[in-house]
């Protein structure tokens, strides 16, 4: 099987780090929750430009090479891969964002086991805040050049639009997702049950 898999919040741990980024610049509190995208709404006292500039910036500087993997995605790709599947990493990050994409990648030892890396061309419209409906859009032209079988996704309005396109996904369980639900999507917790799923001779797989 063709494979697409997401970046960020997929293999990158991403929204805890620029939450307790976001709340170190602007001096607000977390709670003791989990640390999801939708907490940044909450903060309506902080202006929506305010929101965007903090989130160019960050994205301009070092935020991108010091995310951590989740765990369990260095083992989980290369037997993917092994079993004779090809993975190809697509990513809404911008195509200006290849070098240090693929520097980070290539330190978590996920580069070799790609076939490829797409991110999103620098087009003439670049939006100010992050765009999932323009993503999705951009994932499922992907997912239709490259023919994927499968898409690894945590973005609930990009997986929505993948499976319009037919392509069944693995959603990630996030605190962002929960309310999406779709004969084509497939809610996995973790990259040990994806692995369960595409790769048979898996040890923990049920044998007949
Ligand atoms: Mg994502």
């Amino acid at each position: 099987m063709r494979i697409g898999v997401d970046i960020d919040d997929v293999i990158a741990e991403c929204a805890a780090p620029y939450l307790r980024a976001f709340a170190k610049e602007f001096g607000v509190d977390l709670g003791d929750g989990t640390l999801g995208w939708p907490l940044l709404d909450s903060f309506t006292q902080i202006p929506k430009q305010k929101k965007d500039e903090f989130r160019m910036n960050l994205y301009d500087g070092t935020f991108f090479s010091e995310l951590e993997c989740y765990p369990g995605c260095t083992d989980a790709l290369p037997r993917l891969v092994a079993a004779g599947h090809e993975v190809h990493f697509i990513t809404a990050r911008s195509e200006r964002r290849r070098r240090i994409t693929a520097e980070w990648l290539e330190r978590k030892g996920l580069l070799r086991h790609a076939a490829s890396l797409q991110l999103k061309p620098i087009g003439d419209f670049v939006p100010r805040s992050y765009d999932s409906s323009g993503s999705g859009e951009y994932k499922a032209a992907v997912a239709r050049r490259l023919e994927l079988d499968r898409f690894c996704e945590d973005d609930p309005i990009i997986a929505r639009r993948l499976v319009d396109e037919r392509v069944p996904v693995f959603l990630f369980d996030r605190p962002w997702n929960g309310d999406l639900a779709h004969p084509l999507v497939h809610r996995v917790r973790d990259w040990d049950e994806v692995v369960r799923e595409l790769v048979p001779e898996h040890p923990g797989a049920q044998r007949a």
